[in-house]
């Protein structure tokens, strides 16, 4: 019958400085299933050496190892992994207990790896096998050396091993606690569990049915004092669990691991707040900047697209002209200007007229207000798309015989006629009498005031009878569609420098020409800059952000080398401590970015209430800045977590 371990020529070296010392120097053995062996031998002989090799810990350099019949210097990492967790049960002279989980999670942690789910039943079952029902929830730092040992046994047991390897297991606890553990050890080997036990202990080693002991890399002597015992048919102190190997896993992989990750966490809170900060800044400064660019945005739109995008708006520039003072008659513009620029220019569609004034009192009975008072042609309804809903704009005629009648604004009808119709209604503007004949359609507010807050006048009545201007304030120009605006820009300019008789050498513009097609082009030119330049702070705090996870996550990885090493010897593969960080480092940034995104709202809430801009949350902005913040945690996390997943699990139990 194949024997459960065989080993042949077991060689195994390392280096020191620039040569290698040979540790194992040819170590040849059979075990079989069921025996009790204790390894014995002085201080550095080798034997942690061995039963490292033994436990798939380490790989020899050369010899061969068949654990069960199958050769393992054949397996894959995730074979051995696989081994270590099926069939072998570690018990380290330090414990190696994780200090922050309680008795019965330390327990149950191999289950972790091989169920896929931390199933405390088994693991409770066990504690109160070795005598600690009542130490269920107690961390390691709360029991004595012989507890925890007995707690470690427990652990060992719970994927139902067939061997057990004991490291001096003994060696750091007083006699009645080491008789104890041996008893326990005794009692699994008659359940027909196979012990290897390192002891230099003489009476420990007395206990044992074979003893080898190993001096200098080499067996120096191996005795069998009496026939394994017959295994018992019915196992007492390991539940029957193997049924569960066989069963699905309960809940996905990941749901254990991303509550271990949360229980780091909050165990170091103020490491773990510090480094959320980075990403949690970096966010809520992009929400908070995304809600005010397309709160902006937002209105400047809404008022742009209420102007025409063909029209041109010209107006007399405040500048000498060839060393005449800006009074000088010919830089006024007039309405024979306009007139002129419709009827010479084939580009011009029409042209109108506009004079201003602010702040004009309008009374009705016994209110009155300030308005804004427009004096334009007929014309300019159309242009500007104003026609009344209710009631009409004036007439070419009206506008000839100057008649007083004004179309006004939704403000200024609430302001003096309440919810009454004030069409038909004779209120007075600046003491004259002026009929109301419609009621301009509504525009709503925008950061250049509230647009409903102004009424039109015929343009002659309003130069002659209410401002007593000679003088137009500008002249509005609406372009045929498809025309070249800059052509028809210099053309107008060309008109309007031959009626004036400026000089063409003139270089200080006499006019200024605005087109509105180009203020659209030139604010939607710095939106799309502005949203550049958010991008770039956006990934610069984020990148910082995650400067700051990786940072952490490296000194974490550092601090939790040995709990790194415990891992894989229970049976996690590289894979498994992987993910482990991954997932720490990917919720610190899901973390920071929920916090983040609160701030971010917070503050845009903040801005508009007080400041008085308008801001608008931008949904997908909020969702990508939950992304993207989960992201840089696992972008940044990787570079540690590989390293925790590539320790050699040897080096990261010793933990140095
Ligand atoms: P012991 O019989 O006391 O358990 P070990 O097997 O732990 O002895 O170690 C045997 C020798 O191998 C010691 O001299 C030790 O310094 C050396 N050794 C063990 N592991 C390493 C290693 N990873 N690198 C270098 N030397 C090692
Ligand atoms: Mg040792």
């Amino acid at each position: 019958m194949e024997p459960l371990i065989r080993l042949v020529d077991i060689k195994k070296s390392f280096p020191l400085g620039d040569e290698r010392v040979e540790i194992l120097k040819g170590i040849s053995l059979e075990i079989s299933a069921g025996e009790f062996v204790a390894i014995t031998g002085p201080s550095g002989s080798g034997k942690s050496t061995l039963m490292n090799v033994l436990g798939l810990l380490d790989r020899p350099d050369s010899g061969s190892y068949c654990l069960e019949g199958v050769e393992t210097a054949q397996m894959k990492e995730q074979e051995s992994a696989e081994a270590r967790r099926r069939e072998l049960g570690f018990v380290f002279q330090q414990f190696q207990l994780l200090p922050r989980l309680s008795a019965l999670e330390n327990v149950a942690l191999p289950l972790l790896y091989s169920l896929r789910t931390p199933d405390l039943g088994p693991a409770r079952e066990l504690l109160v096998k070795v005598g600690l029902e009542d130490r269920l929830d107690h961390r390691p730092s709360q029991l004595s050396g012989g507890q925890q040992q007995r707690v470690a046994i427990a652990r060992a047991l719970v994927n139902r091993p067939r061997i057990i390897l004991a490291d001096e297991p003994t060696g750091n606890l007083d006699s009645k606690s080491s008789n104890e553990i041996l008893a326990l050890l005794k009692a699994l080997n008659r359940e027909g569990i196979t012990v290897i036990l390192i002891t230099h202990d003489p009476n420990v080693a007395n206990s044992a049915n074979r003893v080898i002991s190993v001096m200098d890399g080499r067996i120096a002597n191996d005795k069998s004092r009496e026939a394994p015992p017959i295994p018992s048919s019915e196992p007492v102190l390991a539940p029957a669990l193997s049924s569960r190997f066989s069963m699905a896993p309960v809940s996905g992989p990941y749901f254990e691991l991303i509550r271990q990750a949360f229980h780091t966490l909050v165990a170091h809170p103020l490491r773990t707040v510090l480094s959320t900060l980075g990403v949690l800044i970096g966010v809520a400064a992009v929400i908070a900047m995304l809600a005010i660019g397309k709160g902006a945005r937002e209105s400047i739109e809404a008022q742009l697209s209420s102007l025409g995008s063909n029209l041109i708006s010209v107006r007399p520039a405040a500048v000498r002209v060839g060393g005449v003072t800006t009074e000088s008659d010919w830089l006024k513009l007039t309405r024979e200007d306009a007139r002129a620029i419709a009827e010479v220019l084939p580009m011009v569609k029409s042209a109108t007229s506009v004079v201003v004034g602010n702040g004009q009192r309008v009374a009705w009975q016994e209110k009155n207000a300030a308005t804004q008072v427009y004096g334009v042609t007929p014309g300019y309804a159309r242009m500007h798309a104003v026609e009344p809903l209710i009631g009409r704009y004036f007439t070419e005629d009206e506008n000839r015989d100057r008649a007083l009648v004004a179309v006004i604004g939704l403000t200024v009808s609430r302001n003096l006629f309440g919810s009454e119709n004030p069409v038909g209604k004779t209120m007075k503007l600046n003491r004259m009498p002026v009929r109301v004949i419609g009621l301009l359609p509504e525009k709503g507010a925008s950061s250049f005031g509230d647009r409903d807050d102004q009424i039109h006048l015929p343009l002659n009545a309003a130069m002659f009878r209410v401002f007593g201007k000679q003088w137009v304030d500008l002249i509005e120009v609406e372009i045929v569609k498809g025309a070249d605006m800059a052509e028809a820009q210099s053309q107008l300019r060309n008109l309007l420098y031959d009626r004036h008789e400026i000089p063409k050498s003139q270089t200080e513009e006499a006019f200024r020409i605005f087109n509105m097609a180009d203020i659209q082009n030139a604010l939607s030119q710095t939106s799309k800059t502005l949203g550049t330049l958010l991008i770039a702070i956006a990934s610069i705090a984020l990148v910082v952000g995650g400067i700051g996870i990786m940072n952490i996550m490296l000194v974490s990885v550092t601090e939790r080398t040995r709990e790194i090493g415990l891992r894989k010897a229970i049976g996690a593969t590289s894979h498994d401590i992987l993910i482990q960080f991954l997932i720490e480092a990917a919720t610190i940034g899901v973390l920071g970015g929920m916090i983040g995104i609160c701030l971010g709202v917070i503050i845009s809430f903040v801005i508009s209430e007080f400041a008085g801009w308008v801001t608008s949350i931008s949904i997908p902005g909020v969702l990508g800045a939950f992304w993207f913040s989960s992201l840089v945690g696992m972008a940044f996390g990787i570079w540690p977590a590989r390293r925790a997943a590539r320790l050699h699990p040897i080096e990261a139990l010793r933990g140095d």
